[in-house]
């Protein structure tokens, strides 16, 4: 399995609306932000300009104070045009007098008209409420088609006025100024482009870069996720792989797939304890991709890796100082099975993938262990060789394949002769001694692929898988010569048996298991009623 094969379809569309909804309330802000910042500035500069044009006002109505006094109107009106063309922003100065007229203006004009005086807010003071009404008073109103900041200034002068105003305001008339916004209004309006433009400068250069970062940030948690989710499908195939396999060879061969495929790593050992000090081991290489017994010299690296192993030092998963050597011990509740080496070449490993490595030789450990478990089921306890109870199904599942490949299919009978005399004469330690030898001369004289099992007390079966009957015949008659001619006991009783062998052959005697069992056991006997030490081949028709 392959890292793209993960998918993970629901990742990338959630990954867009998030940085979509992020990406959509930063741009909010940035707008909401310009928004407020513009409406403050609006408002702080129109507030400037009321206190520019009240402090004018002020100041207009120190000057005419006492002029007024001075009762003179030339002077009067003369400071009124004065001041309309000394001041730029001023577009127009008036005094009412109390009947709502213009008396003086700065724009000669204008004098003598009567003005609506419930227009101007600051007349509602005096007269709709005259106890609570402004004195002073600025508003924006429209003028001329140009937005002006009208101030409105009750002004307090002498007794005469006393007949229309009470005493306490002794008001002699208002003075009013229109001061144009023209000037505000044009600052406002590029204050508020800078603003606009600043913003959508800021939109268009974080928002890219912004959606960029978090894209890259979410990403790593997405291959997070992608990483973590190939793991566990990793894991899942490997377990089950590993349970589909019971049998010690073919279990091996699946780690050795599984190590390949998860770590891509360039060559694997597997050692396993022999006997005490002594180890085999079976190694692949990338180069020549097959796994073929191996064996360390002493004194290459690897070997002081393998005698610390052998002495039960290494018991966790190491990696080498330079990452390119992983060592996994398999183990078993204290029991060491055997010893993973795992060696990259050119590139040091992924360090992420040895945390993996840990949980999957834990799997790998449950499968030794049933494999063993297995091994020891199928084992007979005296002479090591395959035991009765599995003769049966390795005789059902052999002839499966001789029906599917066609190939011929052999199987051999032996049983010691007199073995009787030897238990009597030498006693049940010797003949049970004679068994296990028995057995091993066997094993050495038959192929990888043969499979030899105790099928009872003192009789053994040979199943010969592609064998014709030639072939069947060669080698129970290796077999009998071996054995023949094999001294047990050698240097004590040097004691010397013999065999008795009796073979049968698919499809030449049988056409089913069972008859090829019956053929062998018939020829066995033959073979008895000969005289023993012989081999008498089937002449069954099936
Ligand atoms: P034949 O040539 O006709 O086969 O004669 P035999 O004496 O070999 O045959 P028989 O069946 O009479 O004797 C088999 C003997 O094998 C009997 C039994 O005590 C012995 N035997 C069976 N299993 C074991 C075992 O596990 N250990 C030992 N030492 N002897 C065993
Ligand atoms: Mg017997
Ligand atoms: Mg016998």
């Amino acid at each position: 399995m392959k890292k793209e094969e993960i998918k993970l379809d629901w990742v990338y569309p959630l990954k867009k609306k998030i940085l979509f909804g992020i990406l959509a309330i930063l741009t909010l802000s940035i707008i909401a932000t310009m928004v407020f910042i513009a409406a403050m500035l609006r408002e702080s500069l129109l507030d400037d300009s009321k206190s520019k044009t009240q402090e004018l006002s002020h100041a207009i109505e120190t000057t005419l104070s006492s002029l007024m006094l001075m009762r003179n109107p030339d002077m009067m009106q003369g400071a009124m045009e004065n001041i309309g063309k000394n001041n730029h922003s001023i577009t127009m100065a008036f005094i009412l007098d109390r009947t709502g007229r213009i008396a003086y203006s700065s724009d000669r004009k204008g004098i003598g008209q009567v003005l609506d005086r419930h227009a101007e807010n600051s007349c509602h003071g005096c007269h709709r409420h005259p106890a609570a009404g402004p004195h002073e008073e600025t508003t924006i109103i429209e003028r001329n088609g140009m937005k002006v900041h009208r101030n409105v200034k009750v002004i307090y002068n002498e007794e005469a006025c006393f007949g229309c105003h009470p005493r306490s305001e002794r008001i002699n008339g208002k003075l009013i100024i229109d001061r144009s916004l023209n000037g505000t209004y044009a600052l406002i309006t590029k204050i508020e482009l800078l603003i606009f433009s600043a913003g959508m400068l800021c939109i268009a250069l974080i928002i890219p870069f912004l959606s960029r970062v978090l894209s890259r940030g979410v990403n790593k948690y997405i291959d997070e996720i992608i990483r973590q989710n190939y793991e566990l499908k990793l894991l899942y195939l490997l377990m089950e792989r590993l349970s589909k396999t019971i049998d010690f060879e073919e279990l091996r061969t699946t780690v050795f797939e599984i190590l390949k495929e998860t770590l891509a790593p360039d060559e694997i050992h597997m050692v396993f304890h022999r006997s005490y000090g002594e180890y085999r081991m079976a190694t692949w290489t990338g180069e020549r991709d097959e796994i073929a017994r191996s064996k360390i010299v002493q004194g290459e690296p690897l070997s002081l890796v393998i005698n610390k192993w052998l002495e039960g030092s290494l018991n966790e998963q190491e990696i080498s100082p330079d990452n390119r050597l992983i060592y996994v011990p398999i183990q078993k509740s204290d029991r060491s099975l055997a010893l993973i080496i795992i060696k990259k070449k050119d590139e040091p490993f992924d360090l992420q993938r040895l945390g993996l490595m840990q949980i999957m030789s834990s799997h790998i450990s449950v499968a030794f262990e049933n494999a063993l478990l297995y091994h020891l089921a199928i084992t007979d306890e005296l002479t090591s060789i395959f035991a009765q109870r599995h003769f049966r199904t390795s005789i059902d599942k052999k002839f499966l394949e001789f029906e599917k490949y066609g190939t011929k299919l052999s199987l051999l009978m032996l049983d010691i002769d007199d073995f009787k005399k030897i238990n009597d004469t030498y006693g049940h330690m010797v003949g049970d001694s004679v068994l296990r030898d028995t057995a091993r001369s066997i094993m050495f004289s038959i192929r990888e692929n043969d499979l030899a099992f105790r099928y009872g007390g003192e009789e053994f079966t040979v199943i010969l898988p592609s064998t014709g009957f030639t072939g069947a015949k060669l080698v129970a008659e290796r077999i009998r010569r071996n054995l023949e001619e094999h001294v047990f006991e050698e240097g004590t009783i040097n004691l010397h048996i013999t065999v008795s062998i009796g073979a049968s052959t698919c499809p030449d005697n049988a056409k089913t298991a069972k008859d090829l069992i019956l053929a062998a056991d018939e020829s066995l006997y033959q073979a008895k009623r000969n005289g023993k030490n012989n081999v008498v081949v089937s002449e069954r028709r099936p």
